[in-house]
């Protein structure tokens, strides 16, 4: 019953002080003769989905864990008149940064009355005096057709930079919201700075909206550009297996991002359905001996002909020596993908057999496209969700979809694992039906 109570306060989403103002979206709300859009302050989306979850807990419904669900409130926090906001864009690219800045601005400016927006240039460096980089407004003219390309407008950066500082920068500006578009480092980052903002008393909202092209920030189904990028890293697969089937005993080898978390490769590879093996970080394989992944290769373009392999970036390290970090602190990994080329050739070579192997790395090409029409529509919608918890107040927290809802997520709780590919779950089933590869390279 501790831990359930635990598991409860670690759900709940730090708010400013109690909603006063009726929000100008209510006049808009009317006229679809409808005021429940509103969310009701005291509803929560459930943290558990299976009747089986449910009786494990062995309590009263009201006591279950869940998100405080996104949405408009009737009140909200912020007097829209006198509001100031600004907007980051960190860490590295993905499609549809854009998309939320556009929907960031026009949500703030033509249903709150929000007037003043500024934009921070090149991430936190953006934010701290000495790069004395110019802030840029934000208006929905300067935002007009920006979803239409890749990247972000703002620009973005890595490396640490002081959180008191970022505050100094605020205050001056006297901003009351700022909007962190970004990963994992991030929010780590617009935490500490929520916690400056808290020291010196001020009220001012960091709500984060997640970025990782991986897919790997849990309580966020599926992050934004995820879809693009996977469908983007389809063309590389084709691309490699047109290779592969053309040449005898040809070998197609596409190395996709997921430092961490193969989601893109497991969603690219079943995209297609062309990958024989897929490897990612998540399950460990041998490459050596009778059981291990270079004599099941070989086998198989032996009989077959040709094959197809995908692996994520970050598969394989117990392979490899890392090389230090970058300037975010983050771990560099060393690139998996030339490694086993290089493996499969001595390998082939080893056994006199022929391999004409062909490796594409497509993953700049991948995170720089504009969003598809799907992530593009769920980036407005983050945004939307984004912009009425912080004119409600809402702190701390990142916009998330859960059980297909989109959720306050504390940003403490949005950082505190990693969304992993499930080894036993039913996605890497998928992947293992899909390709016919063994289930244990050993
Ligand atoms: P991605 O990994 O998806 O590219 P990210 O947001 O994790 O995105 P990082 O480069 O790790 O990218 O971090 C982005 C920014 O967040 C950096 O400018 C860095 O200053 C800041 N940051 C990262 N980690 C921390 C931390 N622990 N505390 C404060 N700031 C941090
Ligand atoms: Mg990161």
């Amino acid at each position: 019953m501790a831990g359930m109570v635990d598991e409860r306060a670690q759900l709940e989403v730090t708010t400013l002080g109690e909603c006063r103002i009726d929000s100008p979206l209510s006049a808009a709300l009317r006229r679809q003769r409808s005021t429940q859009h509103y969310v009701d302050e005291d509803d929560r989306v459930l943290l558990d989905d299976t009747v089986s979850l449910v009786a494990a807990r062995g309590v009263p419904v009201a006591e279950l864990p869940g998100f405080e669900p996104g949405g408009p409130r009737s009140k909200i926090f912020f007097d829209p008149s006198k509001t100031r906001v600004g907007i980051v864009t960190c860490g590295g690219l993905c499609p549809g940064l854009n998309d939320v800045i556009r929907a960031l601005v026009l949500e703030l400016t033509n249903h709150y009355g929000v007037h003043r927006i500024f934009g921070f240039r090149n991430g936190y460096q953006g934010m701290t005096a000495r790069y004395g980089r110019p802030v840029v407004d934000l208006t929905p003219e300067v935002v007009s057709g920006i979803n239409e390309y890749g990247g972000t407008i703002l620009g973005t950066s890595r490396g640490n930079q002081d959180p008191n500082e970022i505050v100094d920068c605020l205050e001056q500006l006297s901003i009351n919201v700022l909007f962190v578009i970004g990963g994992d480092g991030s929010m780590r980052g617009a935490l500490k700075i929520a916690e400056v903002v808290e020291e010196r008393g001020r009220r001012i909202a960091v709500v984060g909206v997640p970025k990782t092209i991986d897919n790997d920030i849990p309580y966020i189904e599926r992050s934004f550009g995820f879809q693009t990028a996977f469908g983007k890293a389809t063309e590389a697969i084709r691309a490699a297996h047109v290779e592969a089937t053309a040449f005898p005993n040809g070998i197609g080898l596409v190395q996709l991002m997921g430092r961490h978390s193969g989601f893109i490769a497991c969603y690219a590879a079943l995209a297609n359905n062309d990958a024989d093996y897929v490897l990612i970080p998540e399950v460990p394989f041998a490459l050596d001996g009778p059981g291990g992944f270079l004599e099941h290769l070989r086998r198989r373009v032996v009989d077959r002909g040709h094959a197809m392999i995908v692996v994520a970036e970050g598969a394989g390290q117990e392979y490899l020596s890392t090389k230090g970090t970058d300037a975010s602190g983050n771990v560099r990994l060393e690139d998996f993908g030339r490694y086993l080329r290089q493996r499969i050739a001595e390998h082939f070579a080893a056994a006199g057999v022929e391999a004409n192997l062909k490796y594409i790395d497509p993953s700049y090409t991948i995170r720089s496209v504009p969003a598809d029409p799907y992530d593009s529509v769920y980036c407005i919608r983050l945004a939307h969700a984004a912009v009425h918890a912080a004119m409600a107040g809402r702190t701390e927290m990142v916009v998330g979809r859960w059980r297909g809802r989109f959720v306050h997520v504390p940003i403490a709780l949005a950082i505190s694992s990693r969304n992993l590919v499930d080894p036993d779950g039913d996605l890497w089933l998928s992947v293992l039906e899909a390709t016919g590869q063994p289930a244990v390279f050993s």
